[in-house]
């Protein structure tokens, strides 16, 4: 079959991939846990069901415009009036398919072929392959000192003459790190000097633990949003718990919106009116389950570290905010994605590879599971590879012994 280049070259979704994989084997009974979506385990907030609910027995359907429903937009200008300490106008606002769609629609309106755009490792596994779907050149900057904090400096030097933009992601997936108010500070400035827009992917801007806070980008500019160079992605995904109803948004120039919207209406024709009540619904709604989620997720985040603790040979930056964690396991020799490959067949817990957020040697956990899954899922980990660890454990009902260290 004759395949166009540019789709072939695009990765297959990591995590995708292996979410199909533990399904498969959950489905022939074997007792998987799940540490590699990142997907809360919450219901939907009430305020969502009811509202997508009335919409649909309404019966009313339709197309609705492509940049997003207007009582959606106000929901969300209010959100970023609050949240963001910005008034910003219907044209500022477009409603996209997720996050996931914004950032493409961002993308394929900004860059032209061979453009650049800057991505900070350890960094989301979509924006690389989205970067080459419009075309354009993903440069990669990675923090020399092991940490998950970028110096500006590096960031500075890998800008050419074509670089159209940098995307930043704090709280970071996969490393759960919140950037320095300073460096945001720092990229604003140069971003708007430069002529370069700063994307900024906030998806996980409330998830954040121990009272920090992942100040935005919008804090530090002086101009309007009509001049500013800060893009914001915002989305009802991971603070609301709701993946499935593929709801994401853009902040930004009314220029950047109104290609967004032409491409939007090419393309999609916009978002499900039953995804966009349910969304309208949440942002109206009692915030409080937005705090009832962090409280959780922060709550799995210290069994983590706990569990974390007796892991010998594992490394671990302690996540700020997010639901992951990104253990260095260096120490063990062998690549992320033989480790990962490891722990599903011998553990039966599912993780992600580092190499597919460009930091090689470590794995992704996800947290946003249930406590029991945190715990269980650590301790195999550690009787898979760490032999100061007990050598018997239990997988579901079987008890297994580790003869392989
Ligand atoms: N950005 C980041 C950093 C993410 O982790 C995700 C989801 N994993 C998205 C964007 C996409 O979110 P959505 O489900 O709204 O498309």
């Amino acid at each position: 079959m004759k395949l166009s280049k540019l789709a072939s070259e695009i990765a297959e979704s990591a995590t995708l991939a292996l979410n199909e994989e533990a399904r498969q084997l959950r489905e022939r009974g074997e007792p998987v846990i799940h540490l590699g979506i990142g997907e809360p385990k919450n219901k939907t907030p009430i305020n969502a069901i009811l509202a997508s609910a009335a919409r649909l027995t309404s019966g009313e359907v339709k197309y609705t415009p492509a940049d997003g429903m207007p009582s959606l937009k106000k929901a969300i200008i209010r959100y970023t009036e609050e949240s963001y300490n910005r008034l910003v106008a219907p044209e500022n606002v477009i409603v996209t398919n997720g996050a996931k769609q914004s950032l493409f629609n961002i993308l394929y309106s900004i860059v032209d072929p061979q453009d650049e755009v800057i991505i900070i490792a350890p960094y989301w596994v979509s924006y690389p392959e989205i970067v080459k779907m419009c075309m354009g050149r993903p440069v990669i900057v990675t923090p020399e000192d092991g940490t998950f904090t970028p110096r500006f400096e590096d960031i500075e030097r890998a800008v050419t003459a074509y670089t159209r933009a940098i995307i930043v992601n704090s709280p970071n997936n996969p490393s759960g790190a919140i950037y320095p108010p300073a460096l945001i500070e720092s990229l604003v400035g140069f971003c708007e000097r430069k002529g370069i827009y700063l994307v900024c992917d906030d998806i996980y801007h409330k998830l954040t633990f121990d009272r920090k806070e992942a100040v935005p980008a919008y804090g530090f500019t002086h101009q309007d949003v009509e001049s500013s160079h800060v893009i914001v992605v915002n989305g009802v995904a991971k603070i609301y718990g709701m993946t499935g109803f593929r709801v994401g948004w853009v902040v930004g120039p009314r220029d950047l919106v109104r290609v967004m919207t032409n491409v939007t209406a090419q393309t999609t024709s916009g978002v499900s009116p039953v995804s966009q009540a349910a969304a309208e619904g949440a942002l109206n709604g009692l915030q409080a389950v937005v705090e009832a989620l962090r409280l959780q997720i922060q709550n799995n985040r210290d069994v983590l570290l706990q569990e974390m603790k007796s892991f010998t040979g594992a490394r671990l930056i302690p996540p700020d905010g997010t639901f992951y964690a990104l253990p260095d396991l260096r120490a063990f020799g062998v690549s992320s994605v033989e480790i990962a490959r490891f722990l599903l067949k011998k553990a039966m817990v599912v993780t992600v590879p580092g190499k597919e957020f460009g930091m090689e040697g470590h794995i992704r956990l996800s947290f946003s599971g249930t406590v029991k899954d945190v715990t269980e899922g650590i301790a195999r980990i550690k009787w898979a590879l760490d032999p100061t660890s007990p050598n018997e454990i239990y997988l579901g009902e079987k008890k297994m012994v580790r003869d392989w260290l």
